[in-house]
């Protein structure tokens, strides 16, 4: 059998269909750049999300500084960024001409509930990571960062789709971002993302920073960029939404197998919360301290497996920090992503169980 991580070309002949019709249809309008299918976009998503306000950008990683430029947050503020995470999360604070200030994180992953303690005058938001689609604690975080008047901006690029009592990830803090990358649950044939806000005011500073500053035609009122979203993309977004709710069935289907079979197995963490209504199920993340040898051993037997994240951010180059991470290079020593897409079958999920169990019977 041989098992892709993830191969994007397995696409449903249903999907498949619907797009090339919205495709046919974009042909047809000669619509590139805004335009209705933006404008359903963050409808769609606003709805889905029950999120106030929506402002589609050209991608997560811009969502992310677009949001703290929204927030005047800039040169000499400090930002605090869990130390494990996608580059994205602290270069954001980076090319907003702020300073990332590293925390330490759980056994999840996610950052500690104690961040608060990095806080100092300098500090203006935190940025809590939704990490492989599990949601960090929102209700506590929001009431520390109120106390401490510290912004958050929810990364929740990964967690599309996980609700805490009912609210989505990105609703919670002021500032919520999104990323529709094609590998992510809810992913765009290219690339794509979203702010998310409850405030109408930062939705329209979000708006203008995103389109040249430019409220109507050749007025410009701030120094903005272009990070508009292409209306292509937003368009296959919306087609794509309809088959969102199946595609997280299936995710939580082949999750609970995986949980089922590889239950009990010395030496061998499996994801907390992942059948949980607050975890996408983005990807199925396991733990164990022979990592790089199981990695080797699935990929003799066919199956493609990742690594999220091999590498802490406080330890590149490009970042400079200090302080105490051993729980965060701990988890990047023995952390491998499993396949877990809607696209897997339940036999290969059945074949990597066993040939993982394999592994730990030699
Ligand atoms: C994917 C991702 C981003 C960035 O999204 P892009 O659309 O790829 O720019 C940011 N943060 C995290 C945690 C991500 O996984």
């Amino acid at each position: 059998m041989k098992i892709p991580f993830l191969e994007l070309s397995r696409m449903e002949p249903g999907l498949k269909e619907a797009l090339s019709v919205k495709f046919d249809q974009m042909l047809s309008r000669g619509v590139y750049s805004g335009g209705e299918e933006v404008y359903r976009l963050e409808d769609n998503i606003s709805k889905y999300l029950h999120a106030p306000f929506s402002v589609a950008c050209a991608n997560g990683t811009d969502a992310l500084e677009l949001a703290l430029r929204a927030l005047g947050i800039g040169h000499g503020d400090e930002v605090i960024v869990p130390s494990f995470t996608w580059v994205s999360t602290a270069e954001a604070v980076v090319m907003a001409g702020a300073t990332p200030v590293f925390a330490e994180v759980d056994g999840s992953g996610l950052i500690v509930s104690h961040w608060h303690k990095l806080v100092t005058a300098k500090t203006r938001a935190v940025i809590p990571v939704h990490l492989f689609g599990k949601m960090v604690d929102m209700n506590k975080m929001m009431s520390q960062a109120k106390e401490l008047d510290v912004q958050v901006i929810e990364d929740a690029a990964q967690a599309f789709g996980a609700f805490q009592d009912g609210r989505a990830a990105g609703t919670f803090g002021h500032v919520g971002c999104l990323s529709f990358y094609p590998t992510k649950n809810y992913g765009a044939l290219g690339e794509a993302g979203m702010c998310l806000t409850s405030s109408a005011e930062l939705a329209e500073r979000i708006r203008l920073l995103a389109n040249h500053g430019q409220p109507v035609r050749d007025i410009h009122t701030l120094i903005g960029r272009n990070s508009r979203i292409d209306s292509i993309h937003a368009g296959f977004l919306n087609v794509i939404l309809n088959f969102f709710d199946d595609f997280q069935t299936r995710r939580k289907v082949l999750s609970k197998i995986y949980l089922e079979r590889l239950s009990g197995i010395p030496d061998l963490v499996l994801p907390v919360g992942i059948l949980e209504e607050s975890h996408n199920a983005h990807l199925f993340a396991i733990q164990t301290s022979g990592r790089d040898k199981l990695k080797t051993f699935l990929s003799e037997k066919g199956i493609g497996t990742a690594i999220h994240y091999p590498q802490i951010l406080p330890d590149m180059d490009i970042f400079e920090a200090s302080g105490n991470f051993a729980v965060s290079r701990r988890i990047s020593k023995s952390i491998l992503s499993l396949p877990l897409n809607p696209y897997l079958e339940i036999e290969e999920c059945d074949y990597i169980c066993l040939t993982i169990k394999e592994f730990f019977t030699r």
